[in-house]
């Protein structure tokens, strides 16, 4: 919302959105001069134009933090769109991880999908959640590359919702381990209430790994429908995916999946039954279904990465426009 105060040298996006008559959304807007990294990624402002193009349709959008971590010299809006009607949603998130560029891409490719599927179910899409990490090929907002000596923030990092193995009632971490997380984690719990998530799907990548496999956070774990027919349609896709064996993390894989998982992700959250914070606990998002996609990146170009989360996307969004109202 500060957004619109550094009006000066806006660009606006997407002039249509004064006369459409959404007012909130007039502010969103990407500050000239990013640079986004070059390897064949679209820039980040025809990534907002594909996204924004929603709005035509009905949809809200709206800015849920100014990104601006240390190092960084102009801040970059992270952004989330609802479709018109209020009920339990299919939740869509990518970008959390910006060295993973095909998810971001892909949602701006099926974006005609997502609105067909946004005109039969709520739909709450969250296209690229560290806009920062995207335009400079970083992983987290502190650090480029995962690193086992390097505590990086994640933006999806919802540990301090997260209930404590050790002690149920008290959090995993007493703070937000940044201004995002903590941006972004609040308004899932704020949005649950009018679009309480019944799926969620969360696209990424991964570098280090020649196969890939599906988590499935959800309550039916690896025996979800929507995880089993995501294993399929990747490989349908040539994607090599990992059957059987463990992942990276040396978590087991049956069928291509990875059961629920506790790793402090957003997705976790976003399948938790309850979240607690340091003074209080209550109910979380409890989605359905919560799948988070982990695509081999380093072998294949990155356009057919693009088109095989494209692919998924267009396949889960006619899955889920004709599937009945609850799985
Ligand atoms: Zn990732």
């Amino acid at each position: 919302m500060h957004f619109l105060r550094s009006s000066i040298t806006a660009v606006l996006l997407w002039t249509a959105l004064f006369s459409a008559g959404h007012a909130a959304d007039a502010a969103i807007a990407l500050p000239p001069g990013v640079v986004t990294h070059a390897d064949g990624r679209a820039p980040i402002e025809s990534l907002f134009r594909a996204y924004l193009g929603l709005v035509e349709q009905g949809w809200t959008a709206e800015v849920l933090a100014r990104s601006e971590p240390k190092g960084t010299a102009i801040a970059l809006p992270i952004i989330a769109l609802r479709s018109p009607t209020k009920g339990p949603a299919v939740w869509i998130l990518a970008g959390i991880h910006g060295e993973e560029p095909a998810g971001p891409n892909a949602i701006a490719a099926a974006i005609g999908d997502i609105a067909r599927l946004g005109a039969r179910r709520p739909v709450v899409l969250m296209p690229l959640l560290n806009p920062q990490g995207y335009v400079r090929n970083w992983r987290y907002l502190n650090v480029a590359v995962y690193s086992e000596a390097v505590d990086g923030q994640s933006v999806g990092d919802s540990s301090h919702l997260l209930a404590s193995t050790e002690d149920p009632a008290r959090p995993r971490a007493a703070a937000a381990s940044s201004p995002e997380a903590d941006a972004i984690t609040a308004f899932i719990l704020t949005l649950r209430g009018d679009y309480p998530p019944l799926y969620s799907i969360d696209l990424h990548e991964d570098n280090l790994i020649d196969q890939g496999y599906v988590y499935s956070q959800g309550v039916e774990g690896e025996k979800d429908a929507l995880a089993i027919d995501a294993v399929r349609a990747l490989k349908d896709n040539g994607i090599p995916i990992k059957m059987e064996g463990r992942t990276r993390f040396d978590e087991p894989i049956s069928g291509g999946i990875v059961g629920p998982v506790a790793d402090s992700s957003i997705d976790e959250l976003m399948s938790a039954q309850k979240v607690v914070t340091k003074s209080c606990a209550k109910a979380g998002p409890s989605a359905h279904t919560v799948l988070v996609l982990e695509t081999p990146a380093a072998a294949l170009p990155l356009e057919r990465r693009v088109a095989a989360h494209a692919t998924l996307l267009r396949r889960i969004a006619d899955l889920l426009a004709h599937a009945s109202p609850q799985p």
